[in-house]
């Protein structure tokens, strides 16, 4: 048996039809670009994370420094984030001319609020928790340390699209929520695309010029903007699929929840809190042996990987950071160890059945 890491065909051969019909109809007309398909999803999906605005952009990286842009970041200023994230996190924050400060990581692989104090400095514009693996930060103290320090909130939501806190949705949290919309992410699209979440007036009309060049209208540009907007085809896609994500998600949690009951016993497993609702984007589970054992998996048909085998703060691109092996513990030692199990909405009982007796078997 053959179980790829992700398996994006299944999703859309369910859809097809429904998005074949809608690539058709939008072709026909030649609405393509800032079109009222847009502004649909817009409306729908602000209103799916419980906030007032949303706003389509080229990609989940570019919601990030929209974001940061707009609150006026940028040279000489820092932000606090995790080390653990993607690429996209620390890249987003360094565009802006900021630096990226990191602090090191809880068991759920996202930022400790006990250590962001330490970190902050009369250079600190604003905390950028990132909700790994599709679980919520611990927002309550991270809205409180904001508060009291007077910084930005700014959250990358990019895999956690309908995971909850306390009943709060990700990405209503933080003065901006940014999703990715992927093809690897839980919602997502069939190409690039990013929606920025908020509940700021302000700031919602300022990201429609940024995404526009700095457009106010058609021939009057304000400042200096960027080309980077949610095509309508795509915006198309995801209203399609929209109505979908919550029972998605709640395949993702069934399947973690198996994964969780049978593999507890074999190898370090991730425990939910009572107060959270996770999407689990990625299922990660850690053994000391981490390479054998995605060997011994690849060996049985199981493709896994490591999400992420490189913490930022460890890589060429940060360098001049001055950051060292050994700064993050928390962080390196799941670097070392971690190992992402296929999760998605199509995988079927006797799939997850494989896997686990995949792992079961592997002689640790
Ligand atoms: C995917 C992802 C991004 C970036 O999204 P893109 O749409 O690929 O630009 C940012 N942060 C995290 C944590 C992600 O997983």
């Amino acid at each position: 048996m053959d179980i790829p890491f992700v398996n994006l065909g299944l999703q859309y051969q369910g859809l097809r039809k429904q998005i074949l019909d809608k690539f058709d109809e939008l072709s026909k007309k030649g609405a393509y670009v800032l079109s009222s398909e847009l502004r649909e999803f817009e409306e729908n999906f602000a209103q799916y994370c419980g906030t007032k605005f949303a706003i389509g952009v080229g990609n989940g990286s570019d919601a990030l420094f929209f974001s940061m842009i707009a609150l006026g970041i940028g040279k000489g200023d820092t932000v606090i984030t995790a080390p653990n994230s993607f690429i996209a996190t620390g890249w987003a924050i360094a565009n802006t001319g900021a630096q990226p400060v990191f602090v090191d990581v809880m068991d759920d692989y996202n930022i400790d609020p006990d250590k962001i104090e330490a970190a902050i400095t009369p250079q600190t514009k604003a905390i950028m928790p990132v909700h790994l693996t599709g679980r919520v930060a611990d927002m309550g103290p991270i809205m409180e340390i904001s508060q009291k320090h007077r910084l930005h909130v700014i959250e990358d939501a990019a895999q956690a699209v309908g995971a909850s806190y306390k009943g709060q949705k990700a990405g209503s949290f933080g003065v901006t929520g940014c999703f990715s919309l992927h093809p690897l992410k839980n919602l997502h699209v069939h190409g690039d695309g990013g929606i920025i979440t908020t509940n700021d007036e302000s700031l919602y009309e300022h990201f429609m010029k940024i995404r526009n060049h700095g457009l106010k209208n058609r021939d009057e540009c304000e400042f200096w903007g960027y080309n980077s907007r949610l095509d309508g085809i795509q915006a198309a896609i995801a209203n399609i699929k929209l109505p979908h994500l919550d029972r998605w998600n709640q395949r993702y949690r069934e399947i973690a929840v198996q994964y969780t009951e049978t593999l507890a016993d074999y190898v370090q497993v991730p425990t939910d809190q009572e107060y959270e609702i996770p999407v689990y984007h990625r299922y990660i589970i850690r053994h000391s042996r981490r390479d054998a054992l995605h060997s011994h998996l690849a060996e049985h048909g199981i493709e896994t990987k490591v999400n992420y085998p490189i913490p930022l703060h460890l890589q060429k691109a940060t360098q001049l950071l001055g950051y060292q092996k050994g700064d993050f513990p928390n962080a390196e030692q799941q670097a070392a160890t971690i190992l992402s199990l296929p999760i998605y909405a199509e995988l079927e009982d006797t799939q997850v059945d494989h896997v686990i007796n995949s792992v079961r078997s592997f002689q640790g």
